[in-house]
């Protein structure tokens, strides 16, 4: 263990351990991570005794600043490149409206009883007399061996005095490629409800971990296995499932968005276009139809999904700016490659795809290459080809026509002194004509050949040239 301390921290809190003659130990994700082999910049230490007092005494010695929090009983410092928390041993029990234990001073096992799961309840000993002994009451190292998410005291007790723990539970299961404990499932199973005296904003953080695991299906299959997702984000829980009509069924949305998702995560670490993965075809059961001598369709999926996803964040409370937006452009155009992949590809669709997608394009295409779940490998190769194509074209004719960033050669203005005229009907309509001139190709993308389709628009409404 002791080739694992080597920060020179550690000797430093060695060093106090026996000056001050208290116990000292790391503790928690600290050294669970030392066995995952995943070197963590945080260091929890677990002082038998005044936590905040050790701190000060390290700190002083370290000649480093030192912030303390009264009301929680911790302190922190920055050293080198860690940061390192102080908290005394304690022993906590729960009331059952609340996620605040009451808090007394407790023993090391105290302490290690009130982790959520054996693996986070690792703990080794700072102090010269036995330093760098590893104690694990719950056996967590078996734990981690067996990639076992396990609680160390009854999971039904420790899921209801915090139900944040489920999430957690599930959050590692999905970061670490472990399982959950069929003792701990159904403990969840038990405690459903107890997550709605959990703030939105903690279980949030949590979903987003899971999305940016390496591969969150795992995350979202507990979700849904233990009816968690249902609670908190009831349109995704709602994806699952196939009807049959006339032995005709649909695909399950629920398993091919976890399909879309995982792939994406090969290509990007991006939360947002995760998200997009997530939501691409979240208005699907609000849409579906069974029509007859044609089947199941999902006719304006991607208009109603881009208009859920501002209530989806806003209920998930996440953030409603500039990165919702580009989720709600990418759901709202998410079939659109699909689209031109599979028919003759013309220049004007080709152009208007990229108008409207701009900068994002890149992303969308991501998505839709996604979005190819079918096992058909004839099918797989074919929507691949299809996609390097439009892909190809999509480069030539953002060359060519630069339509990606697109300014208008001609503005408001151009217009109301070319006709002097003022601001008004007649100048929107000429801006979208010009506008779809240049997209359907009628006219290059340049400021001469713009300014000559303008007088002739200009004329065809009845207005008169008065400048050049
Ligand atoms: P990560 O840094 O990936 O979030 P972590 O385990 O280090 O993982 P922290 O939230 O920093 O997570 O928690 C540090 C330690 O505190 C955990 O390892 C665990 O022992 C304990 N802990 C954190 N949250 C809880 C909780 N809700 N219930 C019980 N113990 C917890």
């Amino acid at each position: 263990m002791k080739q694992h301390l080597q920060h020179p921290v550690f000797s430093v809190i060695s060093k106090l351990a026996a000056e001050k003659n208290v116990q000292a130990f790391a503790i928690g994700g600290y050294v669970r991570d030392i066995f995952l082999n995943r070197p963590s910049k945080d260091i929890d230490v677990v002082v038998l005794g005044n936590g905040i007092e050790f701190a000060e005494a390290v700190a002083a010695s370290l000649n480093v600043k030192v912030s303390v929090f009264k009301n929680f009983g911790t302190a922190m410092l920055r050293y080198q490149d860690v940061e390192v928390e102080f908290v005394g041993a304690r022993k906590e029990s729960y009331r059952s409206d609340s996620r605040k234990p009451i808090v007394e001073n407790g023993t090391l096992e105290d302490d290690q009883k009130r982790r959520d799961f054996t693996i986070n309840a690792l703990a080794i000993s700072l102090h010269p007399d036995n330093y760098g002994e590893l104690i694990d009451p719950f056996e967590g190292i078996t734990d981690l061996n067996n990639k076992l998410m396990r609680t160390p005291l009854n999971p039904v007790e420790t899921f209801s005095d915090d139900p944040l723990r489920m999430m957690r539970a599930i959050r590692f299961a999905s970061q670490l490629g472990f399982r959950i404990d069929d003792e701990a499932v159904a403990a969840i199973k038990s405690n459903l409800q107890r997550i709605k005296i959990v703030s939105q904003e903690r279980i949030t953080d949590e979903l987003n971990k899971i999305i940016l695991s390496p591969l969150p299906s795992v995350g979202f299959n507990y979700l849904f296995d233990t009816g968690l997702l249902h609670i908190i984000f009831p349109q995704m829980a709602a994806l699952y499932g196939v009807e049959v009509i006339n032995g005709k069924g649909h695909k399950d949305n629920f398993y091919h968005t976890l399909q879309v998702l995982d792939n994406i995560c090969e290509t990007t670490g991006d939360l947002w276009l995760r998200w997009a993965a997530i939501l691409h075809d979240i208005a699907k059961p609000a849409t579906k139809r069974f029509e007859q001598g044609h089947g199941w369709t999902f006719h304006g999926h991607e208009d109603k999904g881009a208009r859920m996803v501002p209530k989806i964040f806003t209920q998930l409370k996440l953030p409603l700016n500039e990165k919702m937006k580009f989720v709600q452009k990418l759901v709202q155009l998410h079939l659109r490659p699909i689209v031109l992949s599979q028919s003759v590809v013309t220049d004007s669709a080709v152009r208007r795809l990229l108008f409207e997608a701009g900068d994002d394009i890149e992303a969308l295409m991501l998505l839709c290459k996604a979005d190819v779940t079918t096992k058909n490998e004839y099918k797989v190769k074919k929507y691949r080809q299809n996609f390097e194509l439009v892909q190809q074209k999509l480069k030539d004719v953002e060359e060519r026509d630069n339509i990606r960033n697109w300014q208008p050669p001609v503005t408001g203005l151009d217009i109301m002194q070319l006709f002097g005229i003022s601001e008004g009907r007649e100048v929107g309509i000429i801006k979208n004509k010009i506008r779809e001139a240049i997209l359907e190709g009628e006219i290059p993308n340049d400021r001469e050949a713009a300014i000559k389709y303008t007088i002739e628009k200009g004329k065809e409404i009845g207005l008169k040239v008065v400048a050049n």
